[in-house]
C-alpha cells in the first residue's frame, strides 16, 4: 500500500482520556490507549472512537502522533453506564459513518473494542466490506456465570457477541483461557482466532526502591505492605484480603511477630476515597471493622497511572483476588515494578503469573489459601526480593506493549493481504468509491 495503512478504533465507553479506576475505567482503555500509541508508532495511522460523554469536550483530540480521539454522539452527552449504552449503538454507527463521510476518509480495517462496539464493527465490517478485527475484553456469558443476578448486562449481549464472532474477520484473544471460551463456549471458527496477551507499559510501571516509595506516599518504612490496586467493586473481592489479612495478623500474633501488617487499597470512583461514591469501600470498612483490622487498612482512592508505580513498589507484595478475570493488567504493572503477585488461578491470571516463580496462584474466595501465601512473604523477605525479580524478566520478555503492536500488525498485514487477493479476484467491493457510495447510501446522504 502506497499510504499509512488507517484504522478505527471502535471503543464506545472506554476512552484513553478516561482516569482509570472508575467503576466502568479500567483494563480496555489502557489497552486502547497502548495499543493505538504503538501501533502509530509502527506507521499506522489510527482513529479512536468513543462516545461523546462530557458537552465541553472538543469532537477531535490529538491524542499522540498518528492518534486521535474521535468523540461521537450517541445517546445523552453525559456520564452513562456501560450497561446503558446499547440503545444509543445504532447511533453510534451512524455518527462513525457521517463523520468518516465529512472528513472523506478511508479506514482499511475496524477494530472493535468489547461487545458493543464489536455490533458496530460488524456491521460496518458486512455493509462496507472492511476488514474487521474484534477483542471483546470480557465475554457475556461467562459474567453471567460468575454474575448471575448482579450481572447488569442487557439481554441481547450474548446473542449479539454470537453474531460479532460470526461476522467479523479475525478475533484476538488475551489469554488461552478467552481462547477457548471463544471457541468452545461460543463456537468461534478456530482458524480465526488469534491469542495476543496484553501488557504493560515498562517505562511508566517501573521499580522504585521501596524506601523511596514509601517516603512519597507517606508510608512507615518498617511496615510488611500488602497492595490492592484497581476497581473497587466485588467482582474483584477485595473483601477476600480483609478476609486474609485478619487471618494473617492472627498468625503472626500466634508466632509473636510484632512487625505492623498494612493493606493498602488504591481504586474507586473518586481521588479522595468515598464510600458514598464506592460502596464497596464501606462494605470493606464494616468487614475490616467487624475483624479487628480495619486500622491496618488504607484506603488510597483512585490514582492516576503514573504515579502508580509508587504504590506498587511501595508494596512487599501485591495481591488480586478476583472471582473472575478476563485478562488482569494489574499483575501485569506489579511484576513490572519488581514486585511478587499473589492472584487467583483464574483467567488471564493463570498465564502471567508463574507459580511459585514469579508468585502464586490461589483458589479464588479462599481467604485461608491467601492468608497462608501471604504468611510466607511476612516470614521469608528474602523470597519477595528473589520473585519481584523474576516478575520484572518475565514482563520485560513477554509482556510489552511493542509486542502486542507487532504482533497486531502482523495480524492486519495478513489479513489486509488476504483482502486484496480476494478483492482482485471478485471484483471491486471495498474500494474507497464504493465505501463512500454505501457509506451514502446508509446515512441517507446519497
Ligand atoms: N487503575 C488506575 N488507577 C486506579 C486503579 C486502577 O489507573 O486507581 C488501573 C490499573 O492500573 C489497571 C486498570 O486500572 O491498568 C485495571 O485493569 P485490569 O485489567 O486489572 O482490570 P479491569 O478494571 O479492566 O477489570
Amino acid at each position: 500500500m502506497d499510504r499509512p495503512v488507517r484504522i478505527a478504533f471502535l471503543s464506545e465507553h472506554a476512552s484513553p482520556a478516561a482516569l482509570l479506576g472508575g467503576v466502568d475505567a479500567g483494563g480496555q482503555n489502557v489497552y486502547v490507549d497502548e495499543v493505538s500509541r504503538n501501533l502509530a508508532r509502527r506507521g499506522y495511522i489510527v482513529d479512536v472512537f468513543t462516545r461523546r460523554d462530557n458537552p465541553t469536550a472538543p469532537e477531535i483530540i490529538d491524542w499522540a502522533r498518528g492518534v486521535r480521539i474521535v468523540h461521537l454522539p450517541a445517546g445523552p452527552t453525559q456520564p452513562l453506564l456501560k450497561d446503558e449504552l446499547w440503545p444509543y449503538m445504532p447511533e453510534f454507527r451512524d455518527a462513525f459513518l457521517r463523520f468518516m463521510l465529512r472528513e472523506d476518509l478511508r479506514y482499511d480495517l475496524l477494530h472493535g473494542n468489547f461487545w458493543m462496539s464489536g455490533w458496530v464493527a460488524a456491521e460496518l465490517s458486512q455493509r462496507l466490506h472492511i476488514p474487521s478485527v474484534q477483542i471483546f475484553h470480557a465475554m457475556g456469558k461467562t459474567k453471567k456465570k460468575y454474575q448471575q443476578e448482579v450481572d447488569t448486562s442487557p439481554d441481547d449481549r450474548i446473542q449479539v457477541e454470537m453474531e460479532v464472532i460470526r461476522t467479523v474477520d479475525r478475533l484476538i484473544a488475551q489469554c488461552p483461557g478467552e481462547y477457548h471460551e471463544l471457541v468452545d463456549d461460543y463456537g468461534a471458527d478456530p482458524e480465526r482466532v488469534i491469542t495476543i496477551p496484553s501488557a504493560v507499559n515498562t517505562r511508566v510501571f517501573r521499580p522504585v526502591a521501596r524506601e523511596e516509595a514509601r517516603r512519597r506516599i507517606g508510608l512507615a518504612q518498617d511496615e510488611f505492605v500488602i497492595v490492592y490496586i484497581g476497581r473497587v467493586i466485588p467482582r474483584k473481592d477485595p473483601r477476600n484480603i480483609v478476609r486474609a489479612l485478619a487471618r494473617l495478623q492472627s498468625w503472626a500474633e500466634s508466632v509473636e511477630c510484632t512487625r505492623k501488617i498494612r493493606l493498602l487499597i488504591v481504586g474507586g470512583e473518586t481521588v479522595e476515597p468515598d464510600p458514598q461514591a464506592t460502596p464497596e469501600i464501606g462494605e470493606l470498612a464494616s468487614l475490616a471493622r467487624e475483624l479487628g483490622v480495619l486500622e491496618q487498612v488504607l484506603f488510597v482512592g483512585k490514582r492516576s497511572q503514573d504515579t502508580l508505580r509508587y504504590y506498587y513498589s511501595a508494596g512487599n507484595v501485591a495481591v488480586t483476588t478476583p472471582w473472575y478475570e478476563p485478562f488482569g493488567l494489574t499483575p501485569l504493572e506489579a511484576m513490572a515494578c519488581g514486585r511478587p503477585v499473589i492472584g487467583s488461578a483464574v483467567g488471564g491470571i493463570t498465564s502471567t503469573i508463574v507459580d511459585s516463580e514469579t508468585g502464586f496462584l490461589v483458589p479464588p474466595r479462599d481467604p485461608e489459601q491467601l492468608a497462608t501465601q501471604l504468611y510466607q512473604f511476612l516470614m521469608e523477605p528474602a523470597l519477595t526480593e528473589q520473585m519481584g525479580q523474576a516478575a520484572r524478566l518475565r514482563v520485560e520478555q513477554e509482556y510489552t506493549w511493542p509486542i502486542v503492536a507487532m504482533r497486531t500488525a502482523s495480524l492486519y498485514e495478513t489479513l489486509l493481504a488476504t483482502r486484496t487477493k480476494q478483492a482482485r479476484k471478485y471484483g471491486v467491493k471495498g474500494k474507497h468509491g464504493t465505501i463512500r457510495n454505501e457509506a451514502e447510501q446508509l446515512t441517507g446522504q446519497g
